[in-house]
């Protein structure tokens, strides 16, 4: 089965082919140079990119592969969560190549997308419990199958990503700058009673990063000499030398600690609360920090439970997540009708796989 998968929902336009659950293709296209220079992603923005550069993904990818659409068994689209206007223009490019070649169409939730990507590279092992770390959520879900998602915790209020990106913006790092103090904190050791680990000290499996990000706002205002003097991205932090590399390193190296052990002391409580289960998925672009990499492996295999981890490449946004989930849920039996919506956030619909709304 050859299912195209279409990705809108932030600042990523990507279309990917998976072929009986192998990626055969991808072109994907970042927007990450033009919100840069506003510190974060402008929906009107994304809208209009992903409106200018899907076509021609789109084209790119069905030359590489020499098939036309009418030859794809199912058509997937992102529907949510994520930005509406970027949402909407995947899914009514998914709908009029629908409509014009009779090919199904299948609406995916990005999240779950995400949890299921690593299946491309491995088997899956199910039930197992999810942990999604990205820009926008941090959600555990005991993933009974790869249509049946449970939700267990989730944040209150900032997302792992947004704590990394809002602490990178404090040091004068460019968007999105979680990457950057994964990359200057593995040169650093951690100190562990620099900041919290914030809302552990309750039974609840809910996450709550804005607390961190204060703490760690008020360190870097008693000490305003860690902040860099121009926006520095992927050069000017390479760049960085001396003692102010290493000071920074320090702090990076903390903070990169107390998400993971925190990350780490939910999930072992999640882990205990569902009993067996037989696999941890983690995902998200947060999945790609080595410091939760690592410290997710040390709870997988004291758990005695498999890790399964994507690729740092797979863990962010892209196409072939959305193909491979629509592939699964194609083999499933679903699909949707043109009436198929976008659905941003919170918005519940009984019995549908793609709902986005996670509501408990
Ligand atoms: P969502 O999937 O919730 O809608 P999103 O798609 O924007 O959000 P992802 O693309 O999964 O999120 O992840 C992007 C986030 O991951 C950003 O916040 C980014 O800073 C963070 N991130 C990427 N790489 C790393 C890393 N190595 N360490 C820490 N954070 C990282
Ligand atoms: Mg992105
Ligand atoms: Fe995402």
């Amino acid at each position: 089965m050859r299912i195209l998968g279409i990705e809108t929902s932030c600042d990523e336009t990507a279309v990917a082919l998976v072929t009986d659950g192998r990626l055969v293709a991808e072109r994907l296209a970042t927007q990450i140079d033009v919100h840069a220079l506003f510190g974060g992603v402008v929906p009107e923005i994304a809208s209009r990119e992903h409106l200018r550069v899907l076509p021609r993904l789109f084209d790119e990818l069905m030359a590489e592969t020499g098939l036309r659409a009418g030859d794809l068994d199912a058509i997937a689209v992102a529907r949510g969560p994520g930005l509406l206007g970027s949402l909407l223009v995947g899914v009514s490019f998914a709908k009029g190549l629908s409509l014009s070649t009779g090919v199904p169409l299948v609406g995916v939730n990005h999240l779950w997308a995400h949890l299921l990507a690593p299946g491309l590279v491995e088997e899956l092992l199910f039930p197992a419990l999810g942990l999604l770390v990205s820009g926008g959520h941090t959600h555990t879900y005991l993933v009974r199958s790869p249509v049946e998602f449970e939700l267990l915790g989730r944040t209150l209020d900032d997302a792992a990503g947004e704590a990394f990106d809002k602490v990178a913006k404090l040091l004068n790092i460019a968007y999105p700058g979680g990457r950057f103090i994964d990359m200057l904190g593995a040169e650093g050791e951690p100190d562990t009673t620099l900041f919290p680990r914030p809302y552990v000290d309750n039974q609840s499996l809910d996450f709550s990063f804005s607390g961190l990000k204060t703490a760690v706002a008020k360190h870097i205002a008693a000490h305003p000499d860690l902040v860099l003097d121009e926006l520095a991205g992927a050069k000017e932090v390479a760049g960085l030398s001396g003692p102010r590399r290493e000071r920074l390193a320090r702090v990076c190296a903390s903070f990169n600690w107390s998400v993971a052990q925190t990350l780490k002391i939910k999930v072992e409580r999640a882990l205990a609360r569902v009993g067996a289960v037989r696999s941890l998925i983690v995902a998200g672009g947060v999945a790609a920090n080595s410091m939760v990499r690592e410290t997710m492996a040390g709870v997988a295999s004291a758990a005695g439970v498999r890790l399964t981890l994507p690729s740092p490449g797979l863990c962010t946004d892209n196409g072939a997540m959305i193909a491979y989930a629509g592939w699964l849920l194609t083999r499933e039996g679903y699909s949707h009708s043109l009436d198929l919506e976008a659905v941003p956030r919170g918005h519940v619909v009984p019995l549908d796989w793609a709902v986005c709304g996670d509501k408990r």
